[in-house]
């Protein structure tokens, strides 16, 4: 049970921007994987000067649980690749968050903007390294961290990818935390209008519970910022962006799951797009080396509970039809 103090997230947020970017050198604090816990957790060795790693994204996580098409049906769909059982992406971490999530499977000491596990670097540089060392992946994950602290990082790279020839052959993968609304405080709107119609790229933005009490029992964020993750969702697809979702489902209240999916749904429904749910994929929450002090046994049995009730709320609203449309084909346009 998460029993430590509630975060300041919007205090730390604007903290952790301030370490996390340099306007001028047009860098961004980077994640140093060597000497982390993560490090243990990952296949292969970090990459890219220490920079980056790379993850395998399955799209069976778990044969008991949902199936996880994302990022490899938007990546394929835009390389023209077949549909393949496990993606190889290379992945690249800000390394700041304002959430503390107990599930985080990254170290919270690489979520400070710490020196120590970062250093500044440019986006073109990360992606030079990843062309001199002949990454063998086609997709980038632009990860944290919470990037949306710095959407310079997005902006950045969506450019540097442009100006280096490899918006054809590379996709770009951008997650989301739902944590600020900083893509409209700190970028211009021609800056948003080039992101939301760049070609090969895709957004992913992660509602972190069903509820405001299950949202802060998982970040530890103030309940009023779940609300604030679904107004965020709506502004990123009126604003054009090819948006997905995730939402992570654990709790220790399973009180009226229903009848709390059914609500959560509504106000998706109504405030992001009535297609958006299909667009949603619920997250699998796992053990790993960098989470093992803080995992909650009970909230991670639970969340298959509570995936019985999204299902049932999701197959009560849309047609067998609507149901097995791949993800990429969800019409979210007014
Ligand atoms: S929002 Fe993501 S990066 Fe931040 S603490 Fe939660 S799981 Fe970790």
């Amino acid at each position: 049970m998460s029993t430590q103090k509630p975060l300041d997230s919007q205090k730390l947020a604007e903290r952790l921007r301030k370490k996390s970017i340099d306007r001028q050198a047009r860098a961004i604090r980077m994640t140093k994987f060597p000497g982390s816990a993560q490090a243990t957790d990952l296949s292969l060795p970090p990459n890219c000067g220490g920079f980056g790693r790379i993850h395998h994204f399955r799209l069976e996580p778990d044969p008991n649980w949902v199936t996880n098409p994302l990022p490899t049906l938007p990546t394929c769909k835009y390389l023209g690749l077949p549909v393949t059982d496990v993606l190889l992406a290379q992945v690249f971490q800000l390394s700041a968050c304002d959430f503390r999530c107990w599930y985080c499977f990254v170290d919270f000491s690489l979520l400070t903007a710490d020196p120590k596990h970062s250093d500044m670097v440019t986006p073109k540089q990360l992606l030079q390294m990843m062309l001199d060392e002949k990454v063998n992946s086609q997709v980038i994950d632009l990860s944290g961290g919470q990037p949306e602290l710095v959407p310079e990082y997005v902006l950045w790279f969506l450019e540097a990818r442009k100006e280096l020839g490899l918006e054809q052959s590379h996709f770009v993968w951008a997650d989301d935390n739902l944590s600020t609304d900083y893509t409209w405080r700190y970028l211009s709107e021609a800056e948003i209008t080039f992101m939301a119609q760049s070609h090969g790229f895709a957004r992913v933005g992660c509602l972190k519970g069903f509820d405001a009490e299950s949202f802060t029992f998982n970040t530890r964020a103030d309940g009023a910022l779940f609300d604030q993750q679904i107004e965020l969702l709506g502004r990123f697809v009126a604003a054009g962006f090819d948006q997905y979702g995730y939402i992570t489902i654990t709790t220790m209240n399973t009180d009226d799951l229903p009848g709390k999916m059914a609500r959560l749904l509504d106000e998706i429904q109504k405030r992001v797009h009535s297609n958006f749910p299909l667009r949603i994929v619920p997250l699998r929450i796992f053990g790993f080396n960098a989470n093992v002090n803080r995992y909650i046994q009970q909230a991670e049995a639970n969340q298959f509970r509570a995936l019985e009730a999204w299902l049932a709320e999701v197959q009560r609203r849309f047609s067998a039809t609507e149901l097995s449309t791949p993800i990429t084909e969800v019409n979210i346009r007014r």
